[in-house]
């Protein structure tokens, strides 16, 4: 990855933690609700994801099975909060019948069980509609894989930071992350994510970034511009 300074992510995650402490993410109760809730944030918020899962546990759908034999219009009307429910509802289903096909419908968790985590994220790449994001998202947060997620936010912050171009792919800023994290390390993955999450929502906006309350200010290329005096 072409960088015009060197990137230092320990770094970015102790100001970060120092700041805002741990956000023990993910918020699910279960490890196939990570996977739906992966699934149904694909372009939309949070707060849409928690009502279409809410209604989806009203209907007693929280399982694989029961989405596999449930209705288009039932299954639709649950996802209809999230958006894109038509392409969710099939995205689901066909995460659902990839775990049946893996003999993991009763324990989606088990699914860690079947494979390494390249041959797991090659498997999981491969099934409609889930790509890096949601697959690596999958990886970590239900099953417990130290693998580092790379969303939008992440690669703002990157940029922004001078750390990368804007051209940058996911797997380059996912190597340029993984060489600097300890080997292993499920928490620290879990944490500096839902962190980077936590500046880019709040903070590091795409428009106006209120870079006089960012933590990173003192080595961000773009906040030391920001801050000169004219700007
Ligand atoms: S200093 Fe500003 S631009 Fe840099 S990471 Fe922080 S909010 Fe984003």
């Amino acid at each position: 990855m072409k960088q015009e300074s060197v990137s230092d992510w320990n770094w970015v995650y102790q100001q970060l933690l120092a700041q805002w402490g741990a956000q023990h993410w993910w918020p699910a109760k279960t490890p196939f609700e990570v996977m739906v809730g992966a699934i149904l944030t694909q372009n939309t918020a949070w707060t849409n994801v928690e009502k279409a899962i809410a209604r989806l546990e009203s209907a007693d759908l929280l399982d694989v099975g029961r989405i596999l034999d449930s209705d288009d219009a039932n299954l639709e009307t649950c996802l209809h909060p999230s958006g894109y429910y038509r392409v969710k509802a099939r995205r689901l289903r066909s995460l659902c019948a990839f775990l049946q096909e893996e003999g993991c419908a009763e324990r989606p968790e088990s699914l860690r069980e079947r494979g390494s985590l390249p041959e797991l994220r090659r498997k999981l790449l491969g099934v409609h509609g889930i790509g890096e994001e949601t697959a690596d998202s999958i990886l970590l947060y239900a099953l417990q894989l130290p693998v580092m997620v790379v969303d939008a936010y992440t690669k703002r912050i990157a940029i922004r930071l001078a750390w990368c171009e804007e051209r940058v792919r996911y797997a380059e800023i996912q190597r340029d992350i993984e060489s600097a994290l300890m080997h292993g390390d499920v928490e620290l993955r879990k944490e500096l994510h839902a962190l980077l999450v936590e500046l880019g929502k709040n903070i590091c906006r795409p428009r106006r970034p209120i870079c006089s309350q960012c933590p990173l200010s003192r080595r961000c290329a773009y906040g030391v511009d920001q801050a000169r005096p004219g700007n």
